[in-house]
């Protein structure tokens, strides 16, 4: 959808090729803000970061310093020139923010999802133009992401942008946040021309991650990166085993390699439309395939309807979960790959078995 947005370079905010958010997931002292702001006042941020109203879990655990860390971010801005950002979750947080001139607001995950919140933030912003930045609904809904989008735009917001920081999974994985990579890519589809940072930090939970991540939200073309960074990681009162010194953020940013899109050298476009080629061919047989795969489904169908046998057969699934995972780690394909593979084609399966039933039915 062709969103009038405006392009992060005109945001008046510092940046090169990518643009960069660094700072704590909380503001918790005078001290700590002045103190990591210090470290990166040479680093290029496009903004300072600074939780101040934390969202979290369970009652109790540190809730964030409140208007207070406003006066601290003031003093970020005058004395190391750099702009500041602050998570908002309700009109009030924004009334407080725009009385201290901060520069940036971003949308918390437990908030994106939330139409109500999001519609009573969008018309507190109304007649601004303060840059917005909408983190991903904590459950993969591209959907409620897309909303709070449209109701930020409705409100005449245009420098919006988003932030991928991962889903919620029940799943076990090495990461806190699943990356899910499919829902940004597939929103970036529908939405080109809105800015997509990436959150290394929330999605991996863990300091060691965040280098990797970052780099393949640059390989996938992402706009730029938001990094939790902490003077003390250690003692951090949230987030502390995903927070970054100064130091280390300096390194880790000098490390990233920035890809583009396209290439002007002769060799690598033959080669790349060589390989192309062979990829449509592979394609097209996987769908050939597919097809007739589904054409043997709807025979078995039909004879498990004649015969009064259920369409799902627990134990045939279950074997073939088996033998297709054992199968693809020979080819070197990941079992949550095959596992989620097979899982929709025997989901796509079910459904035209069920469809021809219903038809036979309506016939009767
Ligand atoms: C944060 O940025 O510190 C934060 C609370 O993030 P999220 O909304 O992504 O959990
Ligand atoms: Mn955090």
């Amino acid at each position: 959808m062709g969103l009038s947005i405006v392009p992060l370079k005109e945001w008046g905010l510092p940046m090169k090729d990518i643009f960069l958010s660094a700072g704590p997931c909380s503001a918790e002292s005078e001290e700590q803000v002045m103190d990591t702001a210090r470290g990166l006042a040479d680093c290029g941020v496009g903004f300072f970061r600074a939780g101040i109203w934390k969202p979290r879990t369970h009652p109790g655990s540190f809730e964030g310093v409140g208007i207070k860390g406003l006066k601290w971010l003031a003093r970020v801005k005058d004395e190391f020139n750099l702009p500041t950002g602050v998570e908002v979750a309700n009109p009030g947080h924004v009334e407080a923010c725009l009385k201290h001139n901060i520069d940036v607001l971003w949308i918390g995950a437990r908030t994106t999802p939330n139409p109500f919140a999001i519609q009573a933030l969008a018309d507190a912003l109304k007649g601004t133009d303060i840059p917005v930045l909408i983190k991903n609904p904590i459950s993969p809904d591209l959907e409620l992401w897309i909303g709070a989008i449209n109701r930020f735009y409705n409100a005449g917001l245009r420098k919006l942008a988003v932030i991928h920081r991962g889903f919620s999974t029940v799943r076990k994985i090495m990461y806190r946040n699943a990356p899910d990579w499919k829902i940004p890519i597939e929103f970036k589809r529908q939405f080109p021309n809105i800015p997509m940072l990436c959150d290394p930090s929330h999605i991996s939970g863990n300091s060691e991650f965040i280098f990797s991540i970052a780099q393949e939200a640059l390989d996938l073309l992402y706009d730029g990166l938001m990094i939790e960074v902490h003077v003390n990681p250690a003692a951090a009162l949230s987030d502390s085993s995903q927070q970054i010194t100064p130091d280390q953020y300096r390194s880790l940013i000098d490390r990233l390699i920035i890809k583009k899109e396209i290439s002007s050298s002769q060799e690598y476009q033959t080669r790349i439309r060589e390989l192309r080629l062979e990829v449509d061919n592979i394609d097209e047989n996987i769908i050939e395939l597919l097809g007739k795969r589904m054409e043997i489904a709807k025979k078995m169908g039909e004879l498990k309807r004649r015969n009064n046998i259920s369409t799902l057969q627990p134990n045939r699934w279950e074997e073939i979960v088996q033998s297709r995972i054992a199968a693809g780690s020979e080819q070197d394909l990941s079992e949550d790959f095959i596992f989620q593979l097979f899982q929709t084609i025997h989901e796509e399966a079910i459904q035209q078995q069920e469809r021809d039933s219903n038809q036979e039915f309506k016939k009767e």
